[in-house]
């Protein structure tokens, strides 16, 4: 396998200051083994790289070394965030042709702070998906082995930062799609409290539960990333307005952090979970408590309603979302139709693939006159209570610790044609989504077989310090484990 050629954003910032290496070098790099490695992975939809190598030497003629905490950093980006000028998939056929005419706010802040957009990465489509496979742009490979599934929906955005085509990227998570994925390939994934990165120039699915959040190596370089993103945006009026941190406000500071850890017990009795992620969160716990730090017990008693509640309230809001792509405004137009309804309905029925249909038809009927009330005015109170049940938690611990995924990545092809099987990765993910809470997904340890397994922190709300916090603490004790052997 071929090395990454840096380990993280720090060092990259440590050799520019050295005068080591000039970001139009670091470009030649990443396209280096993008070059090696995209045939097999398929990361990435679109390239940039020529326009990634002139805002690099745009950055050379200014400065002559980092100006933010982001400067210089080679980066791949989700492609369902617009960035101006390149043509925007969403991994789906439906937006063949479309090209954004603007560009999101956290690409705006990021390319202002000095980032080089590398390329759109490969997505299921929508943000559909727990695996890549939804993709009509076909498969992503995990790159620790290309044999499975790097999990999804940002399939690419995680197999780019893993293999070492980006150093870092972004995703989008609605119902775990950043922390999935960066728990299947063993790299950092966060996901910030609803409203804490605006969404403008994100495509929405469900937009009550879409976040955008960096995907990284290492804790440190998710908070550089989240520090210049985040924060109010006049374009999106969900953005709450409270300063986020600085990045020199919420690095760590290096000190163990005294918090309380809460552990749902549920979630460890789960019957679906894999033996290997129950001992990489035994070994977790027991590390934690060695360091002094005091676990407990805590119940989240409507967790069980998760699922289903998180794909009501989820298709619900695609039906309509999605309901703008019918040939008349964006990309993919039916070649032949009879008349305007004829059209809308070619359009739709060749433009989306099989899971974004069904998607499309659970949340149009969950949505129907006679229905609403049971399916979705149902979900949403239910989403009441499994906010309800944090609230409490909370009263009792700092922070929460959990599993990211029920199993390790599974091969491709094992579960695309059971979509049931499917939605239950996300049994640990998609209850923060319908709280809007932030968490973090990162290497926990490993199964036998050397596959990676996460661990997810979740924080209160607007509480993304604690997060950062317990998650630095914890790559730093784990750092030769699971570092050392990728
Ligand atoms: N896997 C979940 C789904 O398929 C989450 C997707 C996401 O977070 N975008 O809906």
């Amino acid at each position: 396998m071929m090395e990454r050629p840096i380990p993280s954003i720090t060092e990259l910032h440590a050799r520019y200051k050295k005068g080591d290496v000039r970001p139009s070098e670091v470009v030649d790099l990443y396209a280096q083994v993008i070059e090696a490695r995209e045939k097999e992975l398929n990361a990435f939809i679109s390239l940039t790289l020529e326009q990634a190598r002139e805002q690099a030497l745009q950055l050379e003629k200014n400065a002559t070394g980092p100006t933010s905490p982001v400067w210089g950093v080679p980066l791949a980006v989700k492609d369902n965030i617009a960035v101006k000028g390149v043509p925007l998939t969403c991994g789906s056929r439906i937006l063949l042709g479309y090209t954004p005419p603007y560009t999101a706010t956290v690409m705006e802040r990021l390319l202002r702070a000095g980032v080089l957009l590398l390329g759109k990465t490969n997505m299921d489509e929508f943000a559909m998906g727990s695996s890549g496979e939804h993709s009509y742009f076909g498969p992503t490979r995990n790159p620790l082995d290309p044999a499975r599934v790097p999990g999804g929906s940002s399939s690419g955005s995680a197999a780019a930062v893993a293999s070492g085509e980006a150093l870092a990227a972004l995703g989008s998570d609605t119902g775990g799609s950043i922390r999935q994925p960066a728990a299947f390939t063993g790299i950092v994934g966060f996901k910030p409290s609803y409203g804490r990165v605006s969404r403008w120039g994100l495509v929405a699915f469900a937009s009550s539960l879409d976040q955008i959040g960096p995907m990284t190596l290492t804790v440190d370089d998710a908070i550089r990333l989240y520090a210049i993103m985040g924060g109010m945006d006049p374009h999106d009026a969900t953005t709450v307005d409270q300063p986020v941190h600085s990045y020199e406000e919420l690095r760590w500071d290096g000190r163990r952090p005294s918090l309380r850890v809460g552990v749902v017990r549920t979630f460890l009795e789960e019957e679906g979970l894999d033996p290997s992620v129950r001992q990489v969160m035994a070994r977790v716990m027991t590390r934690l408590e060695q360091e002094g730090l005091t676990l407990v017990d805590v119940d989240l008693p409507h967790q069980r309603y998760a699922i289903p509640t998180y794909y009501l309230v989820a298709t619900s809001e695609a039906s309509s979302n999605l309901s703008r792509f019918d040939g008349g405004r964006y990309g993919y137009r039916a070649k032949t139709y009879e008349d305007l309804e004829d059209m809308y309905a070619r359009t739709r029925g060749e433009g989306f693939g099989e899971e974004v249909k069904r998607r499309i038809m659970l949340g149009t009927f969950a949505l129907s006159s006679g229905y609403a009330e049971d399916f979705y005015g149902k979900a949403l109170r239910v989403r009441r209570l499994i906010r309800e049940d944090f609230v409490q938690a909370f009263r009792q611990v700092d922070v929460l610790l959990t599993p990211v995924t029920p199993y390790p990545p599974f091969r491709l092809g094992e579960k695309v044609d059971d979509p049931l099987s499917l939605y239950l990765a996300d049994l640990f993910t998609v209850s923060v989504n319908l709280a809007g809470l932030p968490a973090l997904s990162q290497p926990g340890g490993r199964t036998p077989e050397g596959l990676p397994v996460g661990i997810q922190w979740i924080a209160p709300y607007l509480e993304e310090k604690t997060l950062f916090q317990m998650a630095s603490f914890w790559e730093s004790l784990d750092k030769e484990e699971i570092h050392g052997a990728s």
